[in-house]
């Protein structure tokens, strides 16, 4: 005996055993009964959903012997020749293997001949989409008069490829996605009246996976037959797909929130020794943070959800809603990245990383208005430089500060990766009243953002280092690496924000090769893994460009 496929083996035989289309179903059977019948039906819908099953039962009631009805027999010749593919007034064409003009038109040439045995000539187009644009005119030609003998069925995924005049004369009939619940019941269905042993964690597994297709799901229950030697069985379904239990997305997802490393490296190593399809991970990850999210902002909780509710519910606690965006930020960037990465483990854990390591920006930068808050820091020797929270509200260079809490002698680590230009313009005098007699490098830092320089100034003013406070002559060395900010203009616009022109100080400045300029100290804190990850990981910069992501130092050294 050969073994037929389930798919094929139960393929829906009359609009009864269609599974989840009522509405169409509905539509169709009241247009037969009612010998209301319009001469061209276009199916839509994702794929796996039933389009061409509906329509070949469609052709049925049609030619059926027993006489147009909702309800074809099934069991006269015509029916039999039908279901079995042979019925010649049934002409099954695949748009997507037939696009030239020539073969549409050698196909509608016949069309004005009457049919051979049934009432109607059925031309079944599938992916109709697929025509050339001188198949739709062709094909526009016979739909405009089409002959009373034909009717036209034409299914597609994309109707919004068919030419408006095309689709004006269909009837159009969108078929829905399959729920999880609409397909998982209709496996069991079939696995019964095959006394096919199952578990319902399999069902499960397979009617998530099949995504709202049903043909999906049918040739996924062949393929596991096949593998678990005629039962279906969870664990060895999740081995064929190499998915994971949800739980364990869930997992990860606690741990990353929690900073817990440990916890994170076990499910690494755990998810390597699976063999986990990474693809399908993250996919899942995107739909675990998706779901949290809309139980979140809108308390909807999604039919047939993927995950546990109580899980959810407790997820939707723990991790903030800017947490889930910023998440989800990083996953569909993973996603987006496999494309280019021939290593989906890799993909996989650099966003997981980049959930540990990065926090999103916390919006510090519309805060670089100018401030008068601390103004008034009249710098002397021995006060230590404004300390990291207060830089960031009155400067724009601390935008770029880590968001640990770093004490004010390291807080100048991180490199000027994003500009924020002040808002002050050159002509602006800034409030700022600084003691120049006790102004020394050490001090500089603190000044810097008082300053409110911006462009090249700002440049400037970075890679300065102030080597002498002698006489009222203050010496700043610049770099050589700078010296192209060394320019007439962006030394009077320092000494216009110093306001050394009221007072009888003079600014010199002098190249130098070596200086330690807050330009230098903060690229000497970036940590060499930090530079290492910069440089194995384009996406990181990405990152930070486009999400104005910072690089958490301390969880860095870990
Ligand atoms: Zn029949």
């Amino acid at each position: 005996m050969t073994y037929q496929v389930l798919a094929r083996k139960y393929r829906p035989q009359n609009f009864q055993e269609i599974v989840g289309q009522e509405h169409v179903v509905q539509a169709l059977v009241n247009g037969i009964e009612n010998d209301r019948l319009h001469h061209a039906f276009l199916f839509t819908g994702t794929r796996g959903v039933g389009k061409t099953t509906l329509a070949r039962v469609l052709a049925k009631s049609l030619n059926c012997l027993e006489g147009i009805s909702g309800n074809p027999c099934g069991v006269c010749q015509h029916c039999q020749e039908i279901k079995n593919g042979e019925f010649i007034d049934l002409i099954e064409v695949d748009a997507a293997s037939r696009t030239g003009v020539d073969d549409t038109r050698s196909l509608l040439e016949n069309v004005q001949y009457a049919p051979n045995k049934g009432k109607f000539k059925i031309y079944l187009i599938d992916e109709v989409h697929m025509f050339s644009k001188s198949s739709f005119n062709a094909l526009l030609k016979t739909l405009e008069e089409p002959p009373e003998h034909v009717k036209f069925l034409l299914a597609t995924t994309e109707p919004d490829k068919l030419p408006v005049t095309v689709l004006s004369r269909c009837l159009q009939f969108n078929l829905k996605r399959l729920t999880q619940k609409q397909i998982g019941d209709h496996l069991i269905h079939l696995l019964e009246k095959e006394s096919v042993p199952y578990d319902d964690k399999a069902i499960q597994l397979i009617s998530r996976v099949a995504d709202g297709s049903m043909r999906d799901a049918l040739s996924l229950m062949d393929q596991s037959l096949a593998f678990g030697a005629g039962k279906i069985n969870f664990d060895e379904i999740r081995a064929m797909l190499g998915t994971v239990e949800q739980s364990h997305v869930e997992e990860l997802l606690k741990f990353i929130q929690q900073n817990n490393h440990v916890g994170v490296v076990d499910k690494l190593e755990w998810f390597h020794d699976m063999s986990v399809d990474y693809l399908q991970l993250l996919e899942d990850m995107c739909s675990l943070l998706h779901e949290i999210s809309l139980l979140q902002s809108l308390k909807k909780v999604v039919g047939g959800s993927n995950f546990e509710l109580s899980e959810l519910k407790a997820l939707s606690q723990l991790v903030s809603v800017e947490q889930v965006q910023w998440y989800y930020q990083l996953v569909v960037v993973a996603l987006e990245q496999l494309k280019f990465t021939p290593n989906k483990k890799v993909s996989f854990e650099m966003a997981v990383i980049r959930m540990l390591d990065f926090e999103q920006g916390t919006g510090a930068i519309q805060s670089a208005a100018p401030s008068n808050q601390g103004s008034t820091s009249a710098l002397t020797q021995d006060k230590p430089v404004a300390t990291a929270s207060s830089q960031v509200e009155q400067a724009p260079v601390s935008n770029q500060y880590p968001t640990s809490n770093n004490n004010s002698s390291d807080s100048v680590v991180t490199p000027a990766i994003q500009e924020a230009e002040p808002r002050m313009t050159i002509d602006d005098k800034p409030q700022v009243q600084i003691d120049l007699s006790t102004l020394n490098n050490q001090a500089w830092a603190g000044v810097f953002g008082d300053l409110q320089l911006k462009g090249g100034s700002r440049e400037l003013a970075r890679h300065l280092e102030i080597i002498e406070n002698k006489n009222n002559v203050i010496t700043f060395a610049v770099d050589h690496s700078a010296e192209i900010f060394l320019n007439e203009k962006a030394q009077q616009s320092i000494r216009n924000s110093l306001l050394v022109e009221d007072s009888n100080y003079q600014l010199k400045f002098i190249l130098k090769s070596e200086v330690n300029s807050l330009a230098q100290q903060a690229n000497k804190a970036l940590s060499e893994k930090e530079e290492m990850m910069q440089q194995v990981d384009p996406v990181v910069s990405d990152l930070q460009h486009q999400f104005d992501a910072k690089i958490i130092e301390n969880k860095l050294g870990d």
